[in-house]
């Protein structure tokens, strides 16, 4: 990989993500020499990938450049690679690019879409996950209303103006709330010669309330404000299949559609080498101890999406959130210079600063351990977190002066299809026609 072997031990980190980034600042100008690799050259924003989708944000917002984020750090290395293989024996990490010695090795690859092993639905769906996919269903969502303008055939028309977003955890509710909006306030404005008082927003969860990882007053505000949106809430309801035009569930109940956005979970994105059943606890998440040491190495570490931590009062590993990745990565940096200085590492402890999520305008719900409030305030609350957490000052200007400029307009200026998206379904006229 071309990259000068120096005296100072190797640590390699793969991802940069919430945990790689915190993890690679800690140890910038310590004494080793720290290897990112991703393979993406930029960090990606999740919790605003769902504003991208919609049009309300450009993806350069919620992006920003690694090479940038360390550029001050003259011990830390980039490179844009994706890592295939880990050979923990012999401390290498084998990627697109080339292999790569190691001393010490974090991984911090995040998670990815779970079909729980639903061809069907992988095959058809659409998933938010990534910078690409946002933007895919930025484009598909736009498509479907030029389409609808031009079938005179009633059911596909309504199709293509059914979204069905399964999973009610903050992403589906979020991406519901968000395209409730866009049907309110700006669709009958861009289309005025379809009715898009046809268009339907469906919200499908299995459980028996949306947020559920939320304290119940949290849901239940939740659940209101996406009724007064006007979104279609199921509960209790299993979505098992999805052929591209039928959305199959656990009852009766079908769905017609031509966009179905898969937000019902995630598993953690394992590498060959450390994907041995050994390692992996529930949810494809590496088993890790409070020192965030992979079960059975004492060189080898995970931290973030993919590690699964388990304590006492968190027996299946701390939540794939922004903040337990953030506090490891933290915490593995110090520890990682404890163990170079042969010093006793220190346990990690979860400091649990409460979740939030966001409905619509004006309608967020807030989760603090002394404090519960939804509403105004709350939204207020989520817009300047999310603001906090931004990488880079640019971001957070464009992403502020947009916000400010959405609320006031009613508006989301980026509903543009800048890269078409061709999706295999199969629309009610090609079924006709063949
Ligand atoms: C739509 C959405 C909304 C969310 N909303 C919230 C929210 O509101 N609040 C909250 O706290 N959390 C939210 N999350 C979860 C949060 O984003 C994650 O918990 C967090 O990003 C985990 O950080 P991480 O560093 O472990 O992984 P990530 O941030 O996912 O980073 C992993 C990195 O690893 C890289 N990578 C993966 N595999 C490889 C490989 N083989 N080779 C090289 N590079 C690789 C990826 O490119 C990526 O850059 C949301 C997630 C999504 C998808």
């Amino acid at each position: 990989m071309n990259i000068p072997r120096v005296s100072y031990p190797r640590i390699v980190i793969i991802g940069g993500g919430f945990a790689g980034i915190s993890l690679a600042r800690r140890l910038s100008k310590k004494e080793a020499q720290v290897v990112l690799l991703d393979k993406h050259n930029y960090h990606t924003f999740q919790p605003l990938l769902y504003q991208v989708s919609t049009g309300g944000l450009e993806p350069d917002s919620i992006a920003y450049p690694l090479r940038k984020i360390l550029k001050n750090f003259p011990n830390v290395f980039f490179r844009m690679a994706n890592v295939k293989e880990i050979d923990a024996e012999n401390k290498v990490v084998k990627s697109d690019i080339g292999d790569l010695k190691f001393d010490y090795l974090v991984i911090a690859t995040g998670s990815e879409t779970n079909y729980f092993g639903n061809q069907s639905i992988e095959k058809h769906s659409m998933a938010m996950k990534s910078i690409p996919q946002s933007l895919n269903l930025r484009s598909l969502i736009l498509e479907n209303f030029e389409d609808a303008l031009l079938t005179s055939d009633l059911d596909e028309r309504n199709a293509l103006m059914n979204f069905v977003i399964v999973g009610a955890g903050p992403t589906g509710v979020e991406l519901a709330g968000a395209l409730a909006e866009i049907k309110k306030g700006i669709l009958p404005k861009d289309y005025p010669d379809l009715d898009t008082r046809l268009a339907q927003i469906n919200l499908v969860q299995s459980g028996d309330r949306v947020l559920k990882e939320m304290s119940e007053k949290a849901s239940k505000k939740a659940e209101d404000f996406l009724e007064e949106l006007g979104v279609n809430i199921w509960k209790d309801l299993r979505v098992t299949g999805y052929d591209g035009k039928t959305v199959t569930t656990n009852t009766d109940v079908t769905f017609e559609t031509a966009t179905v956005v898969w937000a019902a979970g995630v598993k953690g994105a394992t590498i060959k080498g450390l994907d041995a059943q050994d390692y992996i606890a529930r949810g494809n998440r590496i088993v890790v101890n409070q020192f965030s040491q992979v079960k059975g190495f004492d060189t080898i570490f995970a931290v973030g999406d993919i590690a699964c931590m388990q304590t006492e009062d968190f027996p299946q590993g701390y939540p794939m959130m922004a903040q337990p990745a953030i506090q490891q990565g933290k915490q593995l940096g110090d520890n990682l210079v404890r163990l170079i200085d042969c010093k006793p590492m220190k346990p990690f402890k979860y400091n649990d600063k409460g979740s939030m999520a966001t409905v619509g305008r004006n309608k967020a719900v807030v989760d603090l351990e002394s404090f519960k409030f939804q509403g105004v305030f709350a939204w207020f609350v989520w817009m300047f977190v999310h603001l906090f957490f931004l990488i880079g000052f640019r971001n957070r200007a464009v992403v502020f002066i947009n916000w400010v400029y959405n609320y006031i307009r009613f508006d989301r200026e980026a509903r543009l299809i800048i890269r078409p998206y061709k999706k295999h379904h199969i629309v009610k006229s090609e079924v006709k026609k063949s």
